[in-house]
């Protein structure tokens, strides 16, 4: 895609974005945007970031690394995407966790004891610390991943007694419909209901609400997303993954 057709979808997005918020009676402030830039190229990303934006999303850890090496040695974008924030939005293997902890602003998929054993031990190692959401499966859907509704509260407890250097910010989640607009509300109320009665649980308090994509987000923000991951909108549609 064009530079100027790439700079008009994000813009056309941020406008969407503040109708949304505007809709819902919300501060435009309290809703972070997450450009979702998986399986496109680099130069893509740095033309979005070069437009303002600073959060982004990655779904794939090589492809996540290989981009943020790219972009930091070619000189044009170093500077440029030196802010960038990064967000890994994709299921994580535990074998990977050594890979991921540390290295991101925030990871929205922590969904098992094994991933957040596995990101432990590293972050003990390199003396780190990694911000994480829950990634719940909120359609419960088996053949997904995320943790269950109803398997969420142990799985908290087991982070906070045994994983002191992942610092829960709050819950992601995918609902099982996609592009459905207001179809997937229900599963967002669910996920900020699921969010206060961990709150309460916890006395954390659980800020992060990780919800809504392209074909969904305003009913994500109705329903109090803090971050909306968009991909399509911005980049158009994704190459197929090789
Ligand atoms: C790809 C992806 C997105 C973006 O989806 P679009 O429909 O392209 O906006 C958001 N969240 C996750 C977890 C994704 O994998």
């Amino acid at each position: 895609m064009g530079d100027t057709l790439l700079q008009e979808r994000y813009a056309r997005v941020l406008d969407r974005l503040d109708a949304a918020c505007a809709a819902a009676g919300r501060s435009r402030q309290g809703v972070k945007l997450i450009a979702v830039s998986k399986l496109h190229p680099a130069e893509s990303l740095a033309v979005v970031a070069a437009a303002g934006q600073i959060d982004f999303g990655e779904n794939y850890v090589q492809e996540a690394l290989q981009k943020r090496q790219y972009l930091a040695a070619n000189p044009d974008t170093a500077r440029q995407c030196a802010g960038i924030r990064w967000h890994m939005i994709g299921h994580v293997q535990s074998r990977k966790a050594p890979l991921v902890a540390g290295a991101f602003s925030l990871v929205h998929t922590l969904d098992s004891r094994k991933l957040a054993d596995a990101m432990e031990r590293r972050l003990v190692e390199g003396g780190l610390r990694q911000p994480v959401l829950f990634e719940v499966n909120v359609g419960g859907e088996s053949q997904k991943s995320g943790v269950m509704p109803a398997d969420l509260p142990q799985l908290a407890d087991y982070v906070l007694e045994h994983c002191p250097h992942l610092d829960v910010q709050g819950l992601m989640c995918l609902p099982p419909v996609f592009d459905a607009g207001d179809a997937a509300r229900p599963h967002f109320a669910l996920l900020r209901e699921l969010r206060d009665a961990l709150r309460t649980r916890l006395g954390l308090p659980l800020p992060e609400l990780s919800m809504g994509m392209s074909g969904d987000f305003e009913g994500a923000v109705a329903e109090g997303a803090t971050m909306v991951r968009i991909g399509t909108d911005i980049f158009g549609p994704r190459p197929a993954k090789m």
